[in-house]
């Protein structure tokens, strides 16, 4: 099959093995893909993956060991999870102690002609939701996850850090639960964007921060952004931190022992949730979406999704 395969380096193989049959009872053609943040930073060497890259896909069940999945057009969730081990028993299977993940973890990813899953990790895409918006469905439930990690009721200071993919999903994500957000980025295209949408927006060159803010949602993907919610948070406030950034500096971490601030991992999030909200269209995907390339095109297109501005990349598979 063709597809895009990182080993030190990223090439387009067009005869790479097709996916090994241990990989999942359900093999997947994909119709498109797209590149986020994760698959970047992995081509500079986050998580030592090797193999094909990406995560975010639809596609059409090829066949499965469940038959009423074959033929539909479905997503995926990434994490392929044992569940046996304590941490699935309790609950807590997205981080099974012996996962792979999709694209990321020693599991070969979308960015290819096909993809084996097990079919309890799909989801049937309703007609409602193109391929263009289902491809969002994975970054999305990444967004639905801030709100089953924080309570945000009479939370009146929350800011968004970051203007970029995963910025702009969050923040649509907490306005529509009528949370007074408002997105600091340094994109005056992308900021426009959220005016659009009714969401406030300030250049982070404005911003002079004042210990102030109840939430931040970290989203930026750098180290100085992890910096400047430091600054931005009030005593006894909440950083919600998404990105995971490959090259890292040294940071003092003392204001979270001063502020006595609480710091929140957070990675996947619920697709039911993506995948309604996309349905009922209360979120806007087609505007960030800037580019379509082939597959063939995949290194080129990695190298243009990494460029500064650049939000949503989709890969079609023909
Ligand atoms: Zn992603
Ligand atoms: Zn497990």
């Amino acid at each position: 099959m063709r597809a895009l395969v990182f080993n030190q380096s990223l090439s387009y193989q067009p005869r790479h093995p097709d996916p090994a049959s241990s990989l999942g009872d359900t093999l997947i053609r994909v119709r498109q893909a797209g590149i986020c943040a994760t698959d970047l930073e992995i081509t500079k060497g986050y998580m030592g993956f090797t193999g094909v890259l990406g995560h975010e896909f639809v596609g059409e069940v090829v066949s499965s060991s469940d038959k009423d999945l074959v033929s539909q057009r479905v997503v995926g969730e990434i994490n392929v999870v044992c569940g046996r081990c304590d941490l699935c028993q309790s609950g807590l299977s997205n981080h099974c102690r012996n996962r792979s993940v999709l694209g990321i973890l020693k599991h070969d990813g979308a960015f290819a002609e096909f993809i084996r899953l097990p079919a309890m990790n799909l989801h049937v895409v309703p007609k409602s939701v193109d391929d263009d918006a289902a491809v969002f469905v994975e970054p999305l439930a990444a967004a639905f996850q801030v709100l089953k990690q924080i309570k945000l009721d009479g939370r009146k200071w929350v800011t968004v850090l970051g203007d970029g993919r995963l910025g702009l999903l969050v923040a649509q994500v907490l306005r529509n639960v009528d949370c007074p957000v408002r997105v600091i980025g340094k994109h005056p295209d992308k900021l426009a964007i959220c005016e659009k949408w009714g969401i406030r927006s300030r250049p982070l060159a404005d911003i002079n921060p004042r210990h102030d803010q109840d939430v931040v949602i970290d989203c930026t993907g750098s180290a100085s952004g992890f910096e400047m919610a430091m600054a931005m948070v009030r005593p006894r406030g909440t950083i919600v931190l998404k990105s995971t950034a490959a090259q890292g500096k040294p940071l003092n971490l003392a204001p979270l022992v001063i502020d006595e601030i609480n710091v929140i991992g957070s990675r996947c999030g619920p697709f039911r949730e993506a995948l309604r909200a996309l349905a009922e269209k209360s979120v806007d995907v087609v505007s960030l979406i800037n580019r379509r390339m082939r597959l063939e095109q995949g290194v080129e297109a990695i190298e243009y999704a990494g460029r500064p501005g650049v939000l949503k990349v989709l890969l079609t598979i023909d």
